[in-house]
């Protein structure tokens, strides 16, 4: 039986994700935000967790990594590069190595750019990515720690997972995403169309996440770098995919 996910809001717009085996009633925390709206999730879904996996050191990932641990006697575990900044860290992971957790499958998969040592966690028997800082919908992470080239080669092992999988992110920036991806991509149908659908969500006071690799494949600029559309408006028709990711990324951030 696949993993049940519930997905929630902390901070003002950070992801909370408690998700549970449901054939063994093993449940886990995917970052922890915030104490607060993670309690609470707990408590409305009865999934106490046992393990907290994180993806990366930022404060608005690891802050309530104490206060859990204390309150449920979690097992943390993220990635070795970042153990000394990851508070409460009980087993360290490294890249490509397969984790059992809560009973399934997880595969860690270095993805640096963001911070030096981000992980992202892949349950490829459930379909399901938890890519944090990393991907998100329509967007990729800041380069706080890492270069575009780095960024890029993240992207390149994400987009080899099953396009099906649906992928979970750290935060909710999808409709300035969208606006953005717009004025690189302009032209381009599903774009058009979803960034329609994210408006009518947030007017809505919903969230946009998650969403499918299929999704992000057809029109996140970030996972597009080879799309000849997208090189001729920027006038990079024949440049690497280094440059042309590095000029989206650049643009992005002056955004
Ligand atoms: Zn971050
Ligand atoms: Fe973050």
């Amino acid at each position: 039986m696949a993993l049940e996910i519930e997905q929630f809001m902390c901070r003002s717009d950070n992801f909370g994700v408690l998700a549970r085996n449901p054939a063994t009633g093993a449940a886990f925390l995917v970052d922890a935000p915030e104490e607060g709206p993670i309690v609470a999730a707990v408590e409305r879904t009865g999934w106490k967790p046992s393990v907290l996996l994180i993806t990366h050191h930022h404060p608005d990932h690891v802050e309530a990594n104490l206060a859990l641990k204390q309150r449920y006697g979690l097992t943390i575990i993220g990635p070795d590069y970042e153990k000394a900044k990851i508070p409460g860290i009980d087993r360290t992971v490294r890249d490509g190595e397969i984790i059992e957790v809560a009973g399934r499958k997880a595969r860690v998969i270095l993805t640096p750019g963001h911070t030096a040592g981000h992980v992202c966690y892949a349950f490829e028997d459930d379909k399901v990515a938890f890519t944090a800082d990393t991907l998100f919908a329509l967007g990729c992470g800041r380069l706080f720690e890492g270069t575009p080239a780095d960024m890029l080669g993240s992207m390149r092992k994400l987009i080899q997972l099953d396009a099906d999988t649906v992928i979970y992110c750290g935060h909710e920036y999808t409709q300035s995403n969208a606006k953005f991806a717009l004025s690189v991509d302009p032209t381009n149908s599903a774009l058009k169309e979803r960034a329609k659908e994210i408006d009518a969500l947030r007017a809505a006071g919903r969230a946009t996440l998650p969403t499918t690799l299929a999704r992000e494949l057809a029109t996140n600029p970030f996972l597009r770098w080879h799309d000849p559309v997208i090189r001729r408006n920027l006038g990079m028709a024949d440049a690497s995919d280094d440059a042309v990711f590095a000029e989206i990324r650049k643009r992005k951030d002056v955004f």
